[in-house]
């Protein structure tokens, strides 16, 4: 799993950072398209960040509330952070969570924001033969769980971005990507075929912090809720 750090010795008995009594809350959000729909909907929630995130190059900033700092990050090190409590609380794709896992964070709140599919796709036209479907994705772990419930044999070869090249150039049959508006597939020959997931952004809660900073947190998840609920 990700982020495992069981050999290094930072974590008190109760699995928490020494300091996590002490310090002000940290808020991880994830970078790109993510942070452009949590800075408003934070807003409209009373937490300000002191300066312009988008226009920094800086990754902590402090925000208007005594309390709370946020961090900006990668969205699959976001789980990570809050996970072994070195961000309270988080803003991470649901793609994220299911590709990485969600262990040890609780998901409170669907945020609405970065909405978008998870799907399969192929060239147009593309048929299913039954010979083993060569797959390429970044979600290797999603897609395994999908193809395997389908009973279909598929050898899976991980990608880190340009999903869509892979058919074209004739490294996979088929792939599995995020598709928003389906524009990306159909200017590369694609088309979409089956969706496993509908995604959007989830607030996540490091368990141990929960409990032991529940006011504070409390607090920030009802605020950051009621502003979800203004924006349905
Ligand atoms: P589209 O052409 O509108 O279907 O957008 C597809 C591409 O945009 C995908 O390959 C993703 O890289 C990216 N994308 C769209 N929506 C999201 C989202 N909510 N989160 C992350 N990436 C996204």
């Amino acid at each position: 799993m990700a982020g495992e750090i069981s050999s290094v010795p930072l974590l008190s008995s109760a699995g928490q950072p020494q300091r996590i009594m002490n310090r002000i809350l940290t808020l991880a959000l994830t970078k790109g398209r993510i942070l452009k729909e949590t800075l408003p909907l934070l807003d409209r929630a009373g937490i300000r960040p002191c300066e312009n995130i988008s226009e920094s190059r800086k990754l902590v900033f402090p925000t208007n509330r005594d309390d709370l700092q946020i961090v900006v990050l990668r969205g699959t090190d976001v789980p990570t952070y809050v996970r072994l409590g070195a961000a309270d609380i988080g803003v991470v794709g649901k793609d994220v969570l299911l590709e990485h896992g969600a262990e040890g964070l609780y998901e409170p709140l669907d945020l609405g924001i970065a909405r978008c599919r998870l799907m399969t796709a192929g060239p147009s036209g593309w048929q299913h033969t039954g010979a083993r479907v060569r797959v390429a994705t970044k979600f290797v772990n999603i897609a395994r769980r999908h193809f395997a419930a389908q009973g279909v044999n598929v050898d899976l070869i991980k990608l880190y971005g340009a999903m869509e090249l892979a058919p074209t150039m004739q490294l996979a049959d088929l792939i599995v990507d995020i598709v928003d508006t389906g524009n990306t597939l159909r200017a590369n020959g694609m088309q979409p075929l089956e969706e496993i997931a509908a995604i959007s952004s989830r607030l996540v809660v490091n368990k141990a912090a929960m409990r032991s900073r529940h006011n504070a947190i409390a607090d920030i998840v009802e605020r950051i809720g009621a502003a979800v609920g203004e924006r349905a």
